[in-house]
């Protein structure tokens, strides 16, 4: 199903099926502060800086280009056309389902399938979840990226924290890093535990014994009572588990540590901490995969077929 468009698809797509009511609100209200930026021909989003005042402008341009790919920046500036004077951007996060620290399927690297890209989707409502929840965010948009989602948010507040913030919000979302702050005297939160109990659920005895000091009577104990394990870390009592014979609190951080660096590989911390990032355009379409990155209103329900375009229906008849 996952192949590569060709020109000709291309030229079809944009001149038949591509809408640019498809686009976004939060991205056309802001449109003519937004830099735009364009792989033409499949060798690399190359074609930068470029400004459109009026969506009439971009779907010209769309329609006469049939772009490889199309991306708009997070960023809203002053003179987009020059990436000066930045005002805000969004808060962004991408998961990518070829990047899953852990996939349900047997993709090679690079690939994906059907059922990782749900593993993705699943991965991105919980952090949205996350994001609501704990931080208090309201104007949080999923976007079917072509090989996972983006998560956009738009919130004022949110829109001109700089990279430092927005790097201990992924930390935090993900459970990406062990805690050292000063609210640790009241103990983890709780999706800290909940992202390393469900991490460390994932994970065979194999896995485990690449850990520093791990040895393979610890790994088995583990294994063996790992719903005892697994309810330890929920609650926090990290003392339950060096109380496992042979596990001191030197393995444990080290347990700890591993865990926490699988977590942050379920989505590209760069992407959210560079607020000059551009990112896929939704209506746009992925020609490496011949799908469309779109908009997705009810992430729970998404269904790939809604991404497919015509001319991939046409070819498989
Ligand atoms: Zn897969």
């Amino acid at each position: 199903m996952m192949y590569e468009a060709t020109p000709d698809e291309r030229r079809l797509f944009y001149k038949e099926e591509w809408n640019k009511r498809e686009i976004p609100e939060f991205i056309l209200h802001s449109l003519s502060l937004r830099e735009f930026g364009f792989d033409l021909d499949g060798t690399g989003p190359s074609h930068r800086y470029n400004q459109f005042i009026t969506v009439e402008q971009l779907e010209n341009f769309m329609r006469s280009r049939a772009p490889y790919s199309a991306f708009a920046s997070v960023a809203l500036y002053e003179r987009p056309s020059a990436r000066e004077g930045w005002l805000k951007s969004e808060l962004a996060l991408d998961i990518d389902a070829k990047d899953l620290p852990f996939k349900p399927c047997e993709c090679s690297n690079g690939r994906v399938c059907e059922q990782c890209i749900d593993e993705a989707r699943r991965v991105a409502m919980e952090f949205a979840d996350t994001l609501a929840q704990d931080l208090d965010m309201r104007n949080i948009n999923f976007v079917y990226s072509g090989r996972g989602f983006h998560i956009r948010v738009v919130d004022e507040a949110v829109m001109g924290l700089g990279q430092n913030e927005r790097g201990q919000i992924v930390e935090y979302v993900t459970g990406g890093v062990v805690p050292t702050d000063t609210t640790m005297a009241f103990g983890y939160s709780k999706v800290f535990r909940e992202r390393v109990a469900k991490t460390f659920g994932a994970l065979d005895g194999e896995k485990l014994l690449e850990i520093k000091g791990m040895k393979r009577p610890i790994v088995q104990r583990l294994m063996v009572e790992k719903e005892r394990a697994l309810e330890a870390i929920r609650r926090g009592r990290f003392d339950d588990i060096s109380s496992f014979e042979g596990m001191g609190p030197k393995t444990l951080s080290s347990l700890l540590g591993f865990l926490t660096k699988i977590n942050f590989r379920f989505t590209d911390g760069k992407v959210t901490i560079d607020t000059k990032r551009i990112l896929r355009l939704p209506s746009s379409l992925h020609s490496g995969v011949s799908m469309k990155c779109m908009l997705v209103r009810d992430i729970e329900h998404f269904k790939l077929e809604d991404a497919v375009p015509k001319f991939v229906r046409e070819r498989v008849m």
